[in-house]
């Protein structure tokens, strides 16, 4: 695979082929959407919502966290995509995908056995290991496969509450200019669960934030 020769096609082809819609592009954007995704590379917004250029603001990171507003957070790169999405950019939608078979749900697991390997993807994932145990105490005897799944939607709902400890998140959301939602993109299938703030999770994630221990004590 030649990268240089796929952006070579991209100048020939789809550029010159829409150039107005270029040109058009080149004095701002408009997106009507964040998505906060895994950067998972089976994830890809434009694709699952069939969109162009223009249309999503996208912050993609491992196993799509959002830090809380009360947890240290000294690299604040996720924050400041919503922030700037939100105040200046004022998308209208805000989309948490979690999805099947991620690497990073899979890593929260064994949190333990990758703390040497990867400490800065375990240090990240660790701001939802409460997601996690939660699962092993109310559910000891489900399958590990099964628990994994689980982990993966609740984790991508989680989010959702994590957003609502921002102050500029929740006053958009009570004046009905923002819709949070959380998507579970079963990949294999090609299914998206969509999953409000108060879905059928609202009662586990109460309880999960609730159990939340401080990451630095
Ligand atoms: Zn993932």
């Amino acid at each position: 695979m030649d990268l240089k020769k796929r952006i070579e096609r991209f100048k020939e082809l789809e550029y010159e082929f829409n150039k107005d819609f270029y040109q058009e592009l080149k004095e701002g954007q408009e997106p009507h959407t964040l998505f906060i995704g895994c950067s998972d590379s089976r994830v890809d917004a434009e694709t699952l919502f069939q969109a162009k250029p223009g249309e999503i603001f996208q912050m993609r990171n491992v196993a799509n966290i959002v830090p809380r507003e009360e947890e240290p957070d000294t690299h604040p790169s996720v924050v400041s995509a919503i922030e700037y999405s939100i105040k200046i950019l004022k998308v209208k939608n805000l989309i948490v995908c979690g999805h099947s078979n991620c690497g990073g749900c899979a890593a929260i697991r064994k949190l333990e056995d990758y703390k040497e390997l990867l400490p800065y993807t375990s240090e990240w994932i660790a701001q939802s290991v409460s997601i996690s145990n939660y699962i092993d105490q109310k559910y000891p005897d489900m399958k590990e496969e099964d628990k994994v799944i689980m982990l993966e939607k609740l984790n991508a709902v989680q989010q959702l509450d994590n957003l609502m400890t921002y102050e500029f998140v929740r006053e958009r959301v009570a004046s009905g200019e923002l819709n949070l939602q959380a998507y579970y993109y079963d990949i294999g299938t090609g299914g998206i669960s969509v999953y409000d703030y108060d879905s059928v999770f609202s009662d586990m994630i109460e309880e999960i934030t609730l159990s939340r221990k401080p990451l630095v004590e």
